[in-house]
């Protein structure tokens, strides 16, 4: 990550243990300023403990942090969001009246709360529950009210820790949605998941974890490679694969060619390169994914990813 690049948070030497569990150890990572983070890594790896530590709730044994220019966020809170692992809403409470008041917690004035609360509510297509008790909603309904009370008050720096779980797949997409919104408004997410791959679809950077420790960090791309194949759909008899630029084996199957890539393949070069030649219908570059990534980078540190009840490492 570049020095240019501002951070919006960072952790340095942390290290926290509850008893005999060494949670975090002497973890570091910087979050980098309009950008969503992804702290990744197994079930049980550190990901809360770190994130906890990060929005003032638990103290660390050991190591310094840094939250917009702050040591101690709890004298920010009002330009933090934070969304924990274990929701649960105010059963009683209306919908709307409950994100109102999370933005009045957070110093809006209620006429600002309740204008915040209906746009994200409209959203996140819950317009109509406004005057729903929470505890009438759906799981994954209640889920999205609790997304939509972390962000009312429009928080510089979002902490999401596993915000898709138990959502359906359009959930998925409207909360991925907002997330990006927040990121093309100048505001930073950390997104906390053992799912690697939900990761790797939204994250620009991240942290990979394992056993209290990063053992990997970096923007996606540096760590998933650019691709080091390039699979091309084509249209065009006798095409002629030869002296492309970064381009190794070629196996051509007549409508499919897969091209092994030098490391310093220009993915674009080739394609224009291969316009000249065949009409193109797919192009696509495979990369290795976070989940190999990890694994390898785990298991080059002699050591294994951990793996909880679930019975996986991602
Ligand atoms: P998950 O994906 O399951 O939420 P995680 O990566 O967020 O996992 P943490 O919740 O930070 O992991 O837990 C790291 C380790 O610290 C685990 O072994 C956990 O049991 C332990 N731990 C966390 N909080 C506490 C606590 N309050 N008391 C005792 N042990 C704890």
């Amino acid at each position: 990550m570049a020095n240019a690049i501002a951070t919006a948070a960072s952790v340095q030497g942390l290290s926290r243990s509850f008893g005999d569990v060494q949670a975090v150890e002497e973890l570091s990572l910087a979050v980098p300023q309009g950008t969503i983070f992804g702290i990744i890594g197994p079930n049980g790896a550190g990901k809360t403990t770190t994130i906890r530590i990060l929005m003032g709730i638990l103290a660390a044994d050991a190591g310094t942090i840094n939250v917009l220019g702050e040591n101690d966020p709890r004298r920010i809170k009002s330009r933090l969001g934070y969304l924990p692992e274990e929701k649960g809403l105010y059963k009683k409470m209306q919908v709307g009246e409950l994100v109102a008041w999370f933005g009045e917690l957070k110093g809006m004035s209620r006429r600002d709360a309740t204008d915040a609360a209906r746009k994200l509510l409209a959203e996140f297509d819950l317009e109509s529950r406004w005057r729903d008790k929470c505890d009438s909603l759906s799981k994954g309904m209640g889920q999205k009210v609790q997304i939509a009370a972390t962000l009312v008050h429009d928080p510089e720096l979002v902490v999401l820790d596993e915000p898709f779980s138990g959502l359906d797949p359009i959930n998925v997409e409207m909360v991925r949605d907002a997330m990006l919104a927040l990121k093309a408004r100048g505001r930073t997410v950390i997104l906390c998941t053992h799912i690697m791959e939900q990761a790797e679809q939204i994250c620009d950077a991240l942290a990979l974890i394992n056993r209290g420790r990063v053992v990997l960090d970096g923007t996606l791309a540096e760590l998933t490679g650019s691709g080091d194949t390039l699979t091309v759909e084509y249209d065009g008899s006798g095409a002629d694969f030869g002296g492309l630029p970064g381009v190794g084996r070629v196996n051509d199957a007549g409508n499919v060619a897969e091209l092994s890539l030098s490391a310093d393949a220009d993915p674009q070069a080739i394609l224009q390169e291969l316009l000249k030649r065949v009409t193109v219908r797919r192009f696509d570059t495979t990369t290795t994914s976070l989940h190999e990534v990890f694994v390898r980078a785990v298991r080059d540190q002699g050591d294994e990813p951990m793996v909880d009840g679930e019975g996986e490492a991602a």
